[in-house]
């Protein structure tokens, strides 16, 4: 049997927990080689269609699913908990050191991975009312996890903190000053996990340390954002208060002016309920098109579709007018780096995003980014001036990585 234990003898395990309003990801991972032993997903909580997916990952064992009712995050929790322990990991383990939360907003407070004490869970709280859709998920699972295990420490690993460097004058939007202190109206940005992570794997495909290297990363999900990073720390990202702000999403519309949401309510007769679905679930690549998966566009594309031309144009043209400004705001750029599901996977959308942008130094080889890998790598011509990348994010590791360090301290 494989040991268990760091070989100070201490547990090695660390639980990852991704919880959205109506489901919970899931991933156990073992420290000492960075390997993971479990992944899972349930979606659908509380409705009749609930659906739990548990890949035991050593040994390549098959997924296993269970379709039926799961009434709420607890029962979500207490399932996974099953299967694990079904596979001989069990959360009552002594060799589970942690349990690493996802927390979309962290606010001012929190630039660190924290260690949850009653009092950091009503700071979370006191959060909710600038990310009103994800901050109430996420402590719904740290509540539940702490019930199921109180004895174990549970850490909080924020999407904002890797953005809290952001200088005041990045960070601060241009109103009045009272009124945006008095809501905590600033931009916080998002994603910062795989910012964070991205920009360092690709200054280690650089083979550059970090502190040297400035590195423009487009996290293209079907959320998506910019980040503009100096030396391993973030001066400028693309979303602000909410993840609304930036880049076109597949569903959300990024950068609209303001006044569109006035003109909405006043000439439209939307609410503002209306208005903020328009925006977060049907705008974007949705909204432009009626599909928001990059493959499904670039299907419709190839077929001659005008709308999908479309949507896929502007979206690409937001992708380079970010990289246009970071590369101003970063000065010197020794990277471009694509990655999540459409970054990593959609060659166009990286061919277009680049395309025209040699006077930056910038170019992509078609052979490099044709090829399809799960592994960081190189996509622009050796004699390039300024790198292009693609480096698959592990959003996962890396708040199993964090919460380990934290806990072993
Ligand atoms: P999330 O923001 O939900 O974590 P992901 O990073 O998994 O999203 O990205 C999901 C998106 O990635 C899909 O909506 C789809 O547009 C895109 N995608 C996934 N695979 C491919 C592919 N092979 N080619 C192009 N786009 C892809």
């Amino acid at each position: 049997m494989t040991p268990t234990h760091t070989t100070d003898g201490r547990a090695s395990r660390v639980l990852v927990l991704n919880s959205g309003s109506s489901s919970v990801k899931y991933q156990l991972l073992d420290m000492r080689d960075r390997s993971r032993l479990a992944t899972g997903l349930v979606e659908r909580i509380g409705e009749e269609t609930s659906r739990l997916v548990h890949t035991p990952s050593a040994g390549g064992g098959a997924p296993r699913e269970r379709t039926g009712r799961i009434a709420d995050h607890e029962q979500a929790l207490k399932a996974a908990a099953e299967e694990l322990a079904a596979d001989g990991l069990g959360l009552d383990s002594p060799e589970l050191a942690a349990i690493g939360h996802r927390v979309v907003h962290g606010g001012l407070r929190f630039s660190e991975p924290t260690v949850i004490t009653d009092e950091v869970l009503q700071e979370i709280e006191r959060l909710v009312p600038v990310a009103p859709l994800h901050n109430p998920a996420n402590i719904t699972g740290i509540r539940t996890a702490q019930a199921l295990r109180p004895d174990l420490p549970q850490v909080a690993v924020f999407d904002t903190a890797f953005h809290t460097t952001m200088p005041e004058h990045a960070a601060r939007y241009a109103i009045d000053v009272e009124t945006a202190d008095a809501h905590r109206i600033r931009r916080y940005g998002f994603h910062g996990t795989s910012h964070a992570y991205v920009s360092r794997r690709t200054a280690e495909l650089l083979g550059r340390p970090v502190a040297d290297v400035n590195v423009i990363v487009l996290h293209l999900g079907n959320g998506a954002s910019a980040s503009a990073v100096a030396g391993g720390r973030c001066v400028e990202t693309s979303m602000g208060l909410t993840p609304l702000e930036g880049l076109v999403m597949g569903t959300r519309s990024g950068d609209v002016d303001p006044a569109v949401t006035f003109h909405l309510k006043r000439v439209a007769g939307m609410s503002v309920d209306e208005i903020d679905d328009l925006l977060n679930k049907r705008s974007g690549l949705v909204g432009l098109c009626g599909d928001n998966d990059m493959r499904e566009i670039r299907r419709r594309v190839e077929e001659g579709d005008e709308r999908a031309a479309l949507a896929f144009d502007v979206y690409v043209h937001r992708l380079k007018k970010y990289i246009g400004a970071y590369s101003a705001v970063l000065g010197r750029v020794d990277a471009v780096v694509f990655t999540a599901g459409v970054g990593e996977n959609s060659a166009p959308v990286r061919e277009a995003a680049i395309a025209g942008l040699e006077g930056f130094g910038l170019a992509v080889d078609p052979d490099r980014n044709a090829v399809r890998s799960g592994e960081p790598r190189l996509i622009s011509p050796d004699d390039a001036r300024v790198a292009v990348a693609v480096v698959p994010t592990d959003e996962e590791l890396e708040i199993a990585g964090q919460t380990f360090a934290l806990v072993h301290n």
